[in-house]
């Protein structure tokens, strides 16, 4: 898909991959609704997309799993841009650690890594299908397809995201919906911190096999290569497939 011209929304905007998304997208000539939780963060990400290229980009706070911020994000996109075609179900969080995680971790992580990509999919999806095209970009993880990469909340709502887009793309695929799904595994953002998020065990995990693998990507390399992987229609986009398949190789005895 070429991108120029079309009109976006990212969530989780405000920070990290979704930022460098907003930034790439911007630079290719598309129009952009950036959403995020925190509303300093995402104003901020707006202003300086804005001092670049005026007019191109407008925020908008609130959390990505609302069915309401959904509706919300897509009618600002439509009044200020036009109608919406891609749409990147980025906002993602740790959730908790094991099986100490409480309900209320497990709730929270199934609500932003899962239930906010398929509530974005059923505003968009029907509409897509009625003009033959749309394209979702649901950022999982590789802990979405290894087990061993971050904690139990984590990496079980990732395949999960992994599943609704592999589900959307085979389901819609032929009524003209491209669907892609982000793997990454070790990015220089805030996620990879620990003592910066909500629950530090996925960051350890994920902090050590990066630390093996050698290698850390920015949230820039990653969101180009999302760009690459839109203009070609490719469904899994694995910023460093390598890595991965060093993992797969592994298996659990990269934590010993
Ligand atoms: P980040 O913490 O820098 O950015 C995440 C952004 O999402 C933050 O601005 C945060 O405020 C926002 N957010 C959190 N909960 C939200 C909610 N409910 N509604 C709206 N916004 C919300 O981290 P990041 O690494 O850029 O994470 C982006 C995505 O990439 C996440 O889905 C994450 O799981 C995924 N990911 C990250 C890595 C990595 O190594 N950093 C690896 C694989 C996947």
């Amino acid at each position: 898909m070429d991108v120029a011209g079309r009109v976006a929304v990212v969530t989780g905007g405000g920070a990290g991959i979704g930022a460098a998304i907003a930034g790439a997208l911007v630079e290719r000539g598309v129009r952009v609704v950036v959403t995020d939780i925190d509303a300093d963060a995402v104003e901020e990400v707006a202003a300086g997309l804005d001092r670049r290229t005026p007019g191109a980009v407008a925020a908008l706070s609130g959390d990505a799993s609302s069915a309401a911020h959904i509706d919300a994000a897509v009618a600002l996109a439509e009044e200020r841009f036009g109608a919406v075609s891609l749409y990147f179900a980025n906002a993602g969080i740790a959730g908790g650690p094991g099986l100490e995680a409480t309900d209320e971790q497990w709730s929270a992580a199934l609500d932003v890594n899962v239930l906010a990509h398929v509530r974005a999919a059923r505003r968009l999806v029907p509409e897509w299908i009625s003009r033959g095209e749309g394209y979702f970009v649901s950022t999982a993880s590789a802990a979405g397809l290894l087990t061993q990469l971050g904690s139990a909340t984590y990496s079980v709502t990732k395949h999960a995201a992994v599943g609704f887009a592999e589900w959307l793309a085979v389901t819609y695929g032929d009524q003209g919906i491209r669907v892609s799904c982000l793997c990454p595994m070790g990015v220089d953002t805030r996620l990879l911190r620990p003592g910066d998020i909500d629950d530090d065990s996925s960051a350890q995990l994920m902090q050590r096999a990066v630390e093996s693998a050698g290698e850390v990507l920015t949230p820039e390399q990653v969101a180009d290569d999302v760009m690459a992987g839109i203009a070609d229609e490719r469904f899994l986009i694995l910023p460093h497939p390598e890595v991965l398949t060093m993992y797969r190789h592994k298996g659990s005895d990269y934590d010993r």
